[in-house]
């Protein structure tokens, strides 16, 4: 039984309004909005418990180190982790992307060497291999799609040579909402030998993900996505990846000894986490991930589902609607055009509706180059909407076409 009367009741800022009507929601792909729960836990830990992490010997500075490490069992349990040591805590997916990209092509790539990632990625899982090629001359190779928006896999298992050393993919895809067949691209790179980064930020807040399960050799998401706090992210990598790469970047937690001549690093998970870390952040983001499966991450993905579908269908109605992204497997975002309606427009007036949504290039102009747009406008659900929400969206984009 999915209760969206009590969900929603648990997200305060739902129910304010903008220019005097109703909030609706529907940006949750850019970020989500926070349950009671997760805000008292920040606020909570800040009166009470507040002291750094992992350094002292004194009563409070244990019990918030005993919080920062029960949110990383927390993590690796809600992906289902072998074992704590592989879970980083980073300031989000864009850290993460490049923390493995500086350490992996540092340690792992030779000049021409090659990573192969998607037409479909987001600016973070492009550009930081973008540096890195400039840097250490290594080659990016891309997975085309057909126009509905799915990877092409035959032309992805070609893409395979002897130089391929790491293929990194979006689980799904935030302007198309394509739910990518992550568990196959995984077994054809390990056919060739070749490790997977997942980029799992907008997976995670909307379906079961078991890392183990899909042999996923790295696996990222955010905080901020799944309902937990800003500024802080997770890097999942296996333990026998993890050791070999080296630190990201230097500073205290991350060394064993320091000395002028000679500096031995942390064991792991601490070598990669220089600095004092968000450690409210992460007590807060476990809080989320017990907040969401506590929900059910499967009643989540199944309501979300029938949602898109109807959001989908409705939308559909509208004349002149152009939907981008209509793969078999999909998730909760919509991309859309209406007419020549341009998206800035159509997003500004949904915005005097009350209805927030996104509008641009959503960090993906190489996709936006793939599609002939400069940009869309972007729909994305998450655990707290509804229908009549979706209702709302369709009759604002009606009077917005209204207008034109
Ligand atoms: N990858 C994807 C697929 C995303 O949607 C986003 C956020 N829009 C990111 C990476 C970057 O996430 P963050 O800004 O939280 O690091």
């Amino acid at each position: 039984m999915y209760e969206i009367d009590k969900i929603r009741e648990d997200f305060p800022i739902l129910s304010r309004t903008v220019y005097g009507k109703p909030l609706v929601y529907l940006d949750n792909g850019a970020t989500t909005q926070k349950p009671r729960c997760v805000v008292e836990t920040i606020s909570e830990e800040y009166y009470s418990v507040n002291a750094n992490v992992h350094r002292g010997v004194h009563f409070l500075s244990q019990q918030a180190t005993n919080l920062h490490e029960a949110s990383r069992e927390t993590v690796r349990k809600f992906i289902n982790a072998r074992s704590t040591n592989e879970i980083i805590f980073t300031r989000g997916t864009t850290e993460s992307i490049n923390l493995v990209a500086s350490s992996f092509v540092d340690s792992q790539m030779e000049e021409g060497d090659e990573v192969i990632v998607s037409v479909m990625e987001h600016h973070s899982n492009i550009v930081p291999w973008q540096l890195q090629a400039s840097r250490k001359g290594i080659v990016l190779k891309i997975i085309p799609m057909n126009d509905r928006g799915e990877l092409l896999l035959d032309e992805y298992e070609k893409l395979f040579s002897s130089r391929t050393r790491l293929v990194s993919v979006a689980h799904v895809s935030n302007v198309l909402g394509t739910i990518n067949p992550v568990k196959q691209l995984i077994e054809t790179a390990h056919s060739h030998g070749v490790p997977v980064l997942i980029d799992g930020a907008q997976s995670i807040p909307h379906m079961p993900v078991d890392v183990q399960q899909l042999d996923a050799d790295f696996y990222v998401f955010s905080g901020h996505k799944v309902y937990g706090p800003t500024g802080v992210g997770v890097l999942y990598g296996k333990e026998e990846w993890l050791d070999k790469l080296p630190p990201y970047q230097g500073g205290g937690e991350m060394i064993q000894n320091v000395s002028f001549e000679k500096t031995t690093f942390n064991e792991l998970p601490f070598k990669f986490e220089a600095g004092t870390p968000d450690y409210i952040g992460t007590t807060a983001l476990a809080k989320a991930l017990d907040y969401v499966s506590a929900i059910g991450m499967d009643q989540i993905a199944a309501y979300e589902h029938e949602l898109t579908l109807y959001a989908m269908q409705r939308m559909k109605e509208i004349p002149g609607m152009r939907i981008f992204g209509e793969a078999e497997q999909k998730g909760g975002v919509i991309s859309f055009l209406v007419g020549n309606i341009h998206h800035f427009d159509m997003g500004t007036l949904l915005d005097r509706l009350g209805i927030a949504v996104r509008t641009g290039h959503h960090c993906a102009e190489p996709l936006m180059r793939r599609l002939g747009i400069e940009g869309t406008v972007r729909a994305s659900l998450g655990l707290y909407n509804t229908k009549e929400e979706i209702d709302l969206l369709v009759a604002g984009i009606e009077r917005v076409s209204r207008m034109f």
